[in-house]
């Protein structure tokens, strides 16, 4: 298990381990907030908000939630609208370094989808 919090540690995340590889995207959305995105199931990932401190943007085409810390605006995941969608987005960068920085990027090219 691995954990890690935005900046005022209101929001907690837990993952069982680091991902095998990092997104990088270049879409509108995460070029703005610089997420280095590892990618789950929903169940696998606890997110503890015991202030509620989360506060949701969804996008324009509405397919997902992107999440950030209320109090620091740390951003923290992406979550799918679709509870079908069995995939979301987490902010590895609220993370040690120790866990994320070896792994590899892989560069996503959200700008043209
Ligand atoms: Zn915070």
């Amino acid at each position: 298990m691995i954990e890690g919090c935005c900046h005022c540690g209101a929001v907690r995340l837990t993952l069982p381990e680091p991902p095998q590889d990092l997104g990088s995207c270049n879409c509108s959305m995460c070029r703005r907030l610089g997420g280095l995105w590892g990618y789950y199931r929903p169940d696998q990932v606890d997110v503890a908000d015991p202030e509620t401190r989360l506060v949701g943007y969804v996008q324009g085409d509405a397919t997902l939630t992107t999440w950030h810390c209320g109090r620091c605006g740390c951003t923290t995941h992406w979550s799918p609208r679709d509870p079908a969608y069995e995939r979301m987005g987490v902010n590895l960068r609220l993370f040690d370094p120790v866990v994320w920085e070896p792994l590899p990027r892989r560069h996503i090219d959200g700008a043209s989808w």
